[in-house]
């Protein structure tokens, strides 16, 4: 899976449609104070289904909307979408049927966020689990934004484990066995009521 393409609409700063080709190997954004360096990478963190408003530098989640400059109004949504080249087919199932994938995340006001992946409609966690899976999450190492190699050197090393953990691509198995729990408790509990139940009936 190799990211090829990322367009913003409406997303902080970058107001118009703006395309960002990603060419192969590293890429490095450079530019002037304040013209939205910061901005590319959280769209490209947005769209893999980050949801903590401080990650994004903002109070709540519809932040990331347009908020109006200069003369130019608040708009009422925000969208980002990551084209993926897919030729490799290395994308987990369910997620591989073309050579092209295209996640799109968009968030209205007072409506929400919703994704599609190749225009049909998925849930946050489909994305976040096919971005985890494949080791290039929203949290992932690849993304390296500013003082972020101070915070890696001085970081606890729990800290600096689930680093490793992101970048070795199991950080969906952590979240599939938290949900499995979740299941788990869910039905011990239902299991005491029909214990309770069948007692009562006894
Ligand atoms: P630096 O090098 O100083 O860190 P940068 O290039 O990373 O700067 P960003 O932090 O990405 O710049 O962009 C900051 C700009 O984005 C500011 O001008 C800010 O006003 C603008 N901005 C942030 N959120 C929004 C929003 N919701 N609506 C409009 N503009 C926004």
């Amino acid at each position: 899976m190799r990211f090829s393409k990322l367009r913003l609409t409406g997303f902080k700063s970058f107001v118009d449609p703006t395309d960002l080709v990603i060419s192969d190997g590293l890429t490095g954004v450079v530019g002037p104070n304040g013209c939205g360096k910061s901005n590319l990478l959280e769209a490209l963190r947005w769209v893999m289904g980050e949801n903590r408003p401080k990650s994004m530098r903002g109070g709540g989640m519809e932040d990331v909307i347009f908020a109006g400059a200069n003369s130019r109004g608040a708009r009422n949504f925000a969208e980002v979408s990551l084209q993926i080249d897919n030729t490799e087919r290395l994308a987990p199932s369910g997620f591989n049927e073309s050579d092209n994938l295209e996640i799109v995340r968009r968030i209205t006001r007072d409506v929400g966020s919703a994704y599609k992946a190749n225009t049909k409609d998925v849930r946050a966690r489909d994305v976040q689990m096919l971005f985890a899976d494949a080791s290039t999450g929203a949290h992932s190492p690849a993304l390296v934004s500013q003082g972020q190699i101070a915070v890696l050197i001085s970081a606890k090393p729990k800290a600096r484990r689930r680093i490793l953990e992101e970048a070795a691509g199991i950080s969906g198995l952590y979240q599939r066995r938290h949900e499995a729990e979740l299941k788990l408790k869910g039905t011990e509990a239902n299991l005491l009521r029909v214990d309770d139940v069948i007692e009562q009936l006894a």
